[in-house]
């Protein structure tokens, strides 16, 4: 059970901790659900709002429910939404709410800024500034819910961040987003470029949270080999793809749910066909699953799209290898499409 605090942050306890701080502060324990009910399923942003709650008491309160403010809107002609977010202390982050007719998935932010810095990214340019905390996840999701007036469907951890540098927080979001906003793990993507050790400590964590490790794990390769994925993403040099792609191999056989494996299109860079025949040689009969991504510019890199006769290609050496794949659909390229781009023009922080 999570410890309320003097003056907690409403959104960061879980149901146990709220019914406590709430008999802790003189009123009955059924006061916790209907701020849970408001909170979560109306969305309200201060416990003033909380209308049912009595007003003497109410105004008493010091807890925040531990919202974000929207500080900038963009939408794309195709519906994509990016939200630039600030938090408590001044900090901003991204989140993007994707929808299609039958699903909204919110592209959630880990962390401000990161620290592993991806030559492609936006984000990594800047650094990390902190980890996020669960609640300011659970806050991007009914944000997006807020903005769209939609029900999220899908969350997937792709924004802003590593996630398994923030592991705890990230799996209790999922615990919040599966027990208060009624989503299944089943939906849920944690996305990772890799941390040394992290793959099994991400599992354990899962199974001693959550009960057991259903979401879908999501490895950025972006790159058939060693040499290539240094160049693209630094700290590849501390882990070995070759380790990489084993420990995903126990991750499968400890979970028994199939990777995906994220790959950007970088024109001339590693959207050859060589580069398709390497991956699938080196992938072939593993449990997984490949997404090709066409690369979103950014100001910083000179990488350059690839055409869509080198993703197909790409594409089409993978399936003759037998190697089930996708390619994702870019949108929203009309408005900073790039992860982090929002962010770092209208200034890192508040
Ligand atoms: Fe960080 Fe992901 Fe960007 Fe790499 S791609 S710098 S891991 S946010």
């Amino acid at each position: 059970m999570e410890v309320a605090s003097a003056a907690p942050i409403l959104l960061s306890l879980d149901p146990e901790a709220l019914q406590s701080w709430v008999l802790a502060s003189g009123q009955p324990a059924y006061r916790a659900t209907q701020i849970r009910e408001w909170i979560y399923a109306k969305g309200v942003r201060d416990l003033e709002a909380v209308t049912v709650l009595p007003k003497g008491w109410r105004k008493a309160q010091t807890a925040t429910v531990g919202r974000s403010r929207l500080v900038e809107k963009r939408v794309a002609a195709d519906g994509t939404t990016k939200l630039l977010l600030a938090l408590a202390d001044g900090e901003r982050i991204e989140t993007v709410g994707i929808p299609t007719a039958r699903r909204l998935t919110v592209c959630v932010s880990s962390q401000v800024g990161c620290p592993m810095g991806c030559r492609f990214c936006a984000t990594g340019k800047d650094g990390l500034r902190r980890s996020l905390q669960h609640h300011e996840m659970v806050d991007q999701v009914l944000s997006m819910r807020d903005v769209l007036q939609r029900t999220p469907t899908h969350v997937v951890f792709m924004g802003m961040g590593e996630p398994l540098l923030n592991t705890d927080a990230v799996l209790r979001s999922i615990m919040s987003f599966c027990r208060d906003l009624g989503m299944g793990q089943r939906r849920m993507t944690v996305s990772t470029v890799g941390i040394p050790g992290q793959l099994q400590h991400l599992n354990r964590r899962a199974n001693q949270l959550l009960g057991r490790c259903q979401f879908t794990l999501a490895v950025s390769l972006h790159a058939p080999n060693q040499q290539l994925r240094e160049t693209l993403i630094p700290t590849a040099r501390t882990y070995p793809l070759a380790r990489l792609l084993q420990d995903c191999q126990d991750y499968v056989a400890r979970t028994g749910r199939r990777v995906s494996f994220e790959y950007i299109l970088l024109a001339g860079i590693n959207d050859r066909a060589c580069h398709a025949e390497e991956l699938a040689d080196r992938i072939r009969g593993f449990p997984s699953h490949v997404n090709l991504m066409a690369y979103n510019p950014i100001a910083e890199e000179t990488f350059q799209r690839p055409t869509g006769h080198s993703i197909n290609r790409f594409r089409h050496v993978l399936e003759q290898r037998g190697v089930a794949v996708s390619v994702r659909a870019s949108r929203g390229l009309d408005h900073d499409a790039a992860c982090g781009q929002l962010r770092r023009r209208s200034g890192a922080a508040a």
